[in-house]
């Protein structure tokens, strides 16, 4: 199944270039190996929590790590779900092995 869609724009940051959405990857330009499985990653999050809950948690967990942080950039990589995807995007074998909802 095709999971990487190139699109013009994204209604984001201009420094996003890609989103992982109900398990498609959107992206404004060609992703590495790293980038994809970083995104792909996500798809696997969110099916997992079957799509919406992903998102509400997503988002109340940003927004409590703001908070914290009083960074949104810092609380955006301390989200469990970036945490887990920035730490094994490089290894791509890392979602053949993949235990669900272990997110570090
Ligand atoms: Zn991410």
């Amino acid at each position: 199944m095709k999971q990487l869609y190139l699109i013009k724009r994204l209604p984001l940051r201009k420094d996003y270039y890609a989103i992982c959405l109900f398990g498609f990857v959107l992206s404004v330009r060609p992703l590495s190996e790293t980038e994809l499985n970083h995104e792909l990653i996500h798809a696997a999050q969110q099916k997992e929590l079957l799509y919406i809950p992903f998102f509400i948690w997503y988002g109340i967990e940003w927004i409590i790590l703001y908070f914290k942080y009083r960074n949104w950039e810092k609380a955006y990589f301390n989200i469990r779900f970036e945490r887990e995807a920035y730490h094994h995007e490089s290894d791509l074998n890392y979602l053949k092995l993949r235990k669900h909802y272990k997110y570090s």
